[in-house]
């Protein structure tokens, strides 16, 4: 277990100018803080959130970026882009890009491999729906999306942050139990440490209607490292609430 815990929002596709200066301030007001937090805007944001954020311990993650270095690829990011406007980290993988956008494993796994190229640490989102977990299949479903990354960045596979987000748990309202989200990190970690000797250092977030109030105990287990945090992030008191929770 690595000792700082590490807290991201994922802002998703939310924000305004206004907005997020009133989230900044608020988050900026109430730190520094014990555990080491990231936010992630949509893309149009990160010039302006890097500039906000400069001088402070706050640091700034993209939701996504291209699988390939820049050249004709049509509305996509590239991550040398995203490390040349601040971002430390990048969310690959996520749900929602994997549902709505058809991303594979093996695309995941190729973005996590150029953000570390760039320097940027990927956070790579792994996790079961509803009906995988009711079938018995979660731990099958989270040890194949991972080993495909861990394949894919060989060596350096312990440079990358992992997030356990079941599905069904994203946006709902319905938060894994700090019982069920231990035990799929335990899971991941065991597949890690045949992986690399760095594994114990790893830090494995959860995500997934994580709120201030089942923070602290999902926190507290012993292979959860913090928090990737979706709807709860873009107010800075429960945010704020949350990122205490860790530490
Ligand atoms: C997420 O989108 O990564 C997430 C965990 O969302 P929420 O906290 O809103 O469930």
């Amino acid at each position: 277990m690595n000792s700082r815990k590490l807290v991201v929002g994922n802002w998703k596709m939310n924000g305004s100018r206004a907005a997020n200066a009133e989230l900044l301030a608020g988050l900026m007001a109430a730190g520094p803080f014990g555990a080491e937090v990231a936010v992630c805007p949509p893309f149009p944001y990160l010039t302006e959130v890097s500039v906000a954020l400069a001088g402070s311990t706050l640091a700034v993650g993209a939701q996504d970026c291209s699988a390939h270095e820049p050249g004709a690829y049509t509305g996509e990011v590239a991550a040398v882009m995203l490390r040349e406007f601040g971002c430390r980290y990048v969310i690959v993988g996520h749900s929602e890009r994997r549902a709505f956008h058809g991303e594979s494993d093996q695309l995941v796994a190729d973005k996590a491999k150029i953000a570390l190229a760039h320097g940027l640490t990927p956070i790579v989102c792994v996790g079961e729906t509803l009906a995988q977990r009711e079938s018995g299949d979660t731990e099958a479903v989270v040890k194949r999306q991972l080993s495909v990354v861990v394949h894919t960045l060989a060596h350096c596979c312990a440079e990358m942050v992992v997030a356990y987000e079941p599905v069904w748990a994203i946006g709902t309202g319905r938060t894994a139990t700090p019982q069920q989200a231990q035990v799929v990190h335990a899971v991941l970690r065991t597949q890690l440490a045949a992986a690399t000797p760095k594994a114990a250092a790893m830090r494995l977030l959860y995500g997934g209607s994580v709120k201030a109030d089942n923070a602290a105990e999902l926190f507290s287990q012993p292979d959860i490292d913090g928090g990737l945090i979706g709807g709860a992030s873009l107010k800075a008191k429960d945010f704020v609430a949350i990122v205490r929770a860790a530490g």
